[in-house]
């Protein structure tokens, strides 16, 4: 096991990590900016090495600042987090020429993954169900477009193969509107992603979004562990997780969950990851695949009792999954809710400083956060301050504990959503369960002030 992991993150997840070091014995060090200082996983660490100044691009995406922090300390692995640098094979590609271990995929499965066309080929060869569209991207030939998306089916939409974080995509309902449609995307993708091309799919109307976590050793073991339903979104942004899925019945997931398995043993995957799939009258189909832990990674561990980050430094240091499919087993009901600072209807960042942070506690309550009582939050970064997770042994449960959890919370100084949380979860239709990716920014335009 290495005596010594570099954190290249900031935030929460910089905290989440540095405890899971902590629990195993491993000394952390953390990289930081002059804007986190005053950071609670600075002060915690073993050891603490300021690379830059706030703007990330001259901090915390800093490759060589990062990799010559690494060299000065001693550090014998590189955990990258989630954002930053966490899924650029380069950095993992440099990472390891410098002699570390990067805790993450190769940087093939990186690079594939990170182009989405790459991937989508890649699922269909590994029998993963994908949204029906082109094959491949598309070419220049106008005539080839306009019969690809008749043949589709209006609507479509048409995605940049570089594209990520919501950006990059344009719905087309009509023949009229498509090659231009085609044109903006490819010349935005160009511009934003360096990558112009540009692929076609069915566009769902009414889908949820149910993801699948794996972790896969470099033993050709991997296991799936479970799904996590995330449709709640503002801006194809997750602002509530949660694991099981409601209403979906288990052969319908286990079925989706074993290609996943599957196909990473097919690609010679290593790592945590998630695949991603839109969810619709009783199919999945796949739309990417996350080559990193993820925000939402704590709901997963809490139904299945399994440390991802743990895992995610076991397997990076060689050591092979502990445990077998059969041995996997889902206990109750667990969601998360994130923490934003900013205005919890108009969604403007809120940064400064918390002159007042109380967090919930009891049974079946988890805090992630880096925040406390006095704490600046820079306005440089995310709006992510930290995350809610409950535990129940029914979906009710879970409900009623988040209800008292978020009714606990005291913030004062800065903005946060908690109080958007609060009326989500008195929500009938989301009580219900099984509402699509569209009912958040629909239930926000009903509920305008
Ligand atoms: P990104 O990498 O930018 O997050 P994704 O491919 O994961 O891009 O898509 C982000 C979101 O866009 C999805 O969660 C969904 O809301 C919407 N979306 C993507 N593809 C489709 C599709 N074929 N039909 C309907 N909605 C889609």
């Amino acid at each position: 096991m290495f005596k010594k992991i570099l954190i290249a993150n900031r935030g929460e997840i910089a905290l989440r990590i540095q405890r899971a070091c902590r629990e195993m014995g491993i000394k952390s060090v953390v990289v930081y900016s002059e804007a986190d200082r005053e950071a609670k996983y600075v002060k915690l660490a073993d050891e603490a090495v300021c690379i830059g100044p706030p703007p990330s691009g001259q901090s915390y995406l800093n490759m060589p600042a990062i990799i010559s922090t690494a060299e000065v300390t001693d550090a014998e692995a590189i955990h990258p987090g989630y954002g930053f640098l966490s899924e650029n094979a380069d950095f993992a590609e440099r990472v390891e020429k410098s002699g570390f271990t990067f805790i993450g995929p190769t940087p093939e499965s990186i690079r594939i993954m990170g182009d989405k066309v790459a991937a989508k080929q890649a699922m269909i060869k590994s029998g993963v169900p994908c949204v029906p569209g082109s094959e491949g991207a598309l070419p220049d030939d106008p005539k080839v477009i306009v019969q690809t998306a008749r043949a589709v089916g209006y609507p479509v939409i048409i995605k940049a193969a570089g594209g990520g974080g919501g950006r990059g995509m344009r719905v087309v309902h009509t023949e009229a509107a498509l090659l231009h449609a085609v044109q903006t995307t490819r010349s935005e993708a160009g511009a934003a992603f360096g990558n112009p091309a540009v692929y076609m799919e069915k566009f769902l109307e009414n889908p949820r979004h149910i993801e699948i976590q794996i972790l896969a050793d470099q033993h050709k073991n991997a296991v799936w562990l479970g799904e996590r339903d995330c449709s709640m979104q503002r801006r194809h942004q997750k602002i509530i997780e949660e694991a099981p899925a409601p209403g979906v019945p288990r052969r319908v997931i286990e079925k989706i969950g074993e290609r996943c398995a599957a196909a990473c043993k097919k690609i010679g995957y290593r790592g945590a990851g998630t695949f991603e799939f839109l969810f619709e009258n009783g199919e999945f189909y796949f739309i990417e695949m996350n080559t990193r832990v993820q925000v939402e990674h704590p709901v997963t561990e809490w139904v299945t009792g399994i440390d991802i980050v743990q895992m995610q430094i076991r397997i990076a240091a060689g050591e092979r999954l502990p445990f077998a499919q059969r041995n996997i087993e889902l206990r109750g009901h667990a969601i998360e809710c994130r923490v934003n600072a900013e205005d919890p209807y108009k969604f403007t960042p809120s940064p400064g400083r918390i002159v007042m942070w109380h967090m919930p506690g009891g049974p079946g309550v988890r805090v992630d956060s880096h925040a406390y009582t006095n704490y600046l939050v820079p306005p440089n970064y995310d709006s992510m301050i930290g995350k809610i997770i409950v535990h129940g042994d029914t979906r009710e449960q879970a409900l009623a504990r988040m209800r008292t959890a978020l009714s606990e919370c005291v913030v004062e100084g800065i903005q946060t959503n908690i109080p958007l949380h609060r009326e989500l979860m008195v929500d009938a239709k989301f009580i219900e369960g099984g509402t699509s990716i569209h009912y958040l920014e629909g239930w926000l335009g009903r509920h305008k002030r």
